[in-house]
């Protein structure tokens, strides 16, 4: 085990809805890492989303900002409910969590699809095509159409309305996303797959272009192409043929909610968004589960808090190095799925159905027979 290194600064932000119940069952399981000296953090508590309007009358104040700034990682729950959507656009909950990714400059956005072994019959495809399955699509988050200029409704001389967005990407935006999918592949099964529609996108050429230069660097890792659309199709029909897939901010939007699929259930699927590595080879970093605050099923105490547990994990992988402590969680979580562990989002009909404090102490029940 790798010597747990004290003084992390995580910043822990609950939000909204579901957020404050899942990150409780997360808070356990950072306590039981202290306790057992696997990995130590100097954790604070902060608003955001409806909760930082309600306190302060925005969705993240500027101390919050600053703090995430100087954490090594930010946990945050999830953001936004009924409560809040009759405010301005600006001070919407959600604004919160762009404010952070945009501040924090994190541009590489990771996306993992792994089936659960207890779960398989729970994807949409049939099992032999997804169990065992374990990729990764790192997604670029801060480029690319949603951001480029000219972009608008406009009026033209005949009186009819053109909309435009524009597909854009500077060589060192492309650089850096791509260094981090090689630098992941590394770490994994050493295969790397960029997604562009190169046939029709100049953009798509560059990015091309940008992988061949940058592999040259990564002679170790074995570098592919593939079309988007191709791309969308291989994920269902041989989803266990990608190890690391990168791609530019709207191609990664549509093919991680694709792949997500394949594992079966929103409230299992963790994610992280890294900026660039500083001259000590520190990040920033944002880490939280895919789904959002589940208005729904907030304040009953029944969501699934494996996302955001599993979503801890990759904290420890990707902003502490602690690779074999990750394993350790992720394993604690399929011992726990695999004795029959489920809250009702991914039970099946005659499963009993644990609340979320319930899925909690099952994670620690496994975690404590391994350390
Ligand atoms: P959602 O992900 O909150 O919920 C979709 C469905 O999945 C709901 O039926 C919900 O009960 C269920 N679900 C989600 N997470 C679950 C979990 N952990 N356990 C069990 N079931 C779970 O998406 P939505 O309903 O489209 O959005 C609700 C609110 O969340 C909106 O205000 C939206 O803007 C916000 N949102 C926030 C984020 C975020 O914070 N990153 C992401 C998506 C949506």
């Amino acid at each position: 085990m790798t010597e747990a290194r004290s003084n992390r600064k995580v910043l822990v932000l609950p939000g909204d809805g579901i957020g404050p119940e899942i990150m409780g069952e997360v808070m356990r399981v950072a306590e039981f890492c202290d306790r057992r000296g696997i990995a130590r953090f100097d954790l604070s508590q902060g608003l955001v989303g409806g909760a930082a309007y309600d306190a302060s009358g925005v969705p993240l104040a500027d101390a919050t900002l600053a703090e995430a700034m100087a954490a090594d990682a930010v946990l945050f729950g999830s953001v936004g409910g009924p409560k809040w959507e009759g405010l301005p656009f600006e001070l919407q909950p959600e604004r919160g969590l762009l404010r952070l990714r945009k501040e924090m400059d994190l541009f590489a956005n990771l996306r993992p699809a792994v089936v659960f072994e207890a779960l398989a019959d729970a994807s949409a495809l049939k099992r032999d095509l997804v169990a065992g399955l374990d990729l990764m699509i790192v997604r670029e988050l801060t480029g690319g159409i949603y951001f480029g200029q000219p972009r608008g409704i406009e009026t033209l001389p005949d009186g009819t309305r053109r909309g435009v967005n524009t597909e854009v990407y500077t060589e060192a935006e492309i650089e850096r996303v791509v260094r981090a999918g090689f630098d992941l592949a590394r770490k994994r099964q050493r295969r790397l797959c960029e997604v562009d529609k190169a046939n029709v996108m100049e953009s798509g050429v560059l990015w091309r272009e940008v992988a061949r230069r940058v592999h040259a660097d990564y002679p170790d890792v074995e570098l592919s192409f593939m079309y988007a659309d191709n791309c969308a199709m291989q994920l269902v029909r041989q989803p266990k043929q990608f190890d690391v897939i990168v791609t530019s901010n709207i191609f990664g939007d549509i093919l991680s909610d694709c792949a997500a699929m394949l594992t079966g259930s929103l409230g299992m699927l963790p994610s992280a968004s890294l900026g660039a590595p500083d001259a000590t080879g520190r990040r920033r970093a944002l880490y939280e589960p895919v789904h959002g605050s589940a208005p729904d099923i907030a304040g009953k105490g029944v969501a699934n808090p494996l996302a955001s547990i599993l979503s801890f994990a990759m904290m420890l992988r990707y902003s502490f190095d602690q690779a074999d402590a990750a394993e350790m969680v992720e394993g604690a979580v399929r011992r726990a799925l695999a004795a029959g562990a489920r809250t009702a989002d991914i039970a099946q009909s005659g499963m009993t159905r644990l609340v979320t404090r319930e899925m909690g102490d099952a994670v620690l029940r496994e975690l404590a027979r391994a350390a």
